[in-house]
């Protein structure tokens, strides 16, 4: 009876060299490598600590990430995972769950309209060279949009309200440090945590948990019976730093 663990990936369980503690980054571990040669690290705490969740409980990535950014993760995922904020859940052969996939899909499709409005909006009405965007697919299909500054992530203000006047109460917006990205409201890493939670818990109820940094992430971890936040994260500095205890 393994307690279940939904945890979101980059900067709760590893992040990039820039934002690892001073003085870890030459004991820290290699977790994942990206495209652009900005890889991600485990300090030794957090390498234990995935060594330990890994043995000992069903633990189910919850990420942003695309199936094909989930790859480069190497850490030996081998239960159900979710990608791209919920538009695709992997079973535990590697194999998309294709129920689950029809049903983000058709989200998908009713959005791709204002998807492209909000691709051509960075593409067309800012600076040349001064952001970088595109729309994050899976198996041939557009599921959100996310833009980064090549400047600095306090850039992403010039872009943000622009781009939330296009996108209105139909998309859920995420920013955190150098991330700004809106998702269909119909598709969340919350919707793709309940459905497997009750299929997962129909089996036994085990304890729980729900582990993430990031203020989006606050919906899936609310579902699960214990909230898991690393120091530092930006839900900890938003929630346990603005109040006085
Ligand atoms: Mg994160």
């Amino acid at each position: 009876m393994r307690p279940i663990i939904f945890s979101d990936l980059d900067d709760t369980i590893f992040q990039t060299a820039r934002k690892m503690p001073d003085g870890e980054l030459e004991h820290a571990t290699l977790a994942s490598e990206a495209l652009n040669g900005s890889h991600s690290y485990m300090s030794p705490p957090q390498s234990l600590m995935m060594d330990w969740l890994l043995g000992s409980t069903r633990f189910i990535p919850v990420t942003a990430r695309s199936t094909e950014a989930l790859e480069r993760c190497k850490l030996p995922f081998d239960d159900y995972q979710v990608c791209s904020n919920g538009a695709v859940i992997l079973m535990p052969d590697g194999t998309r769950d294709l129920e689950w996939f029809e049903t983000t899909k058709g989200h998908a499709d009713a959005a791709a309209e204002s998807l492209n409005a909000l691709l051509s909006f960075v593409q067309n009405q800012t600076v040349p060279d001064r952001f970088r965007c595109w729309i994050v697919e899976e198996f041939g299909t557009g599921f959100y949009f996310c833009v980064k500054s090549n400047e600095g992530a306090d850039r992403l203000d010039e872009v943000e309200e622009g781009l939330g006047d296009i996108a209105g109460i139909q998309f859920v917006r995420h920013r955190n440090d150098n991330n700004l990205s809106f998702t269909p409201a119909a598709i969340s890493k919350r919707h793709a945590v309940e459905y497997l939670a009750a299929k997962l818990l129909d089996e036994a109820r085990v304890p729980v948990f729900g582990m993430g940094d990031s203020l989006t992430d606050l919906p899936f971890m609310a579902t699960c019976d214990m909230l898991v936040i690393p120091r530092n994260s930006q839900i900890d500095r938003k929630i346990l730093h603005s109040e006085r205890f």
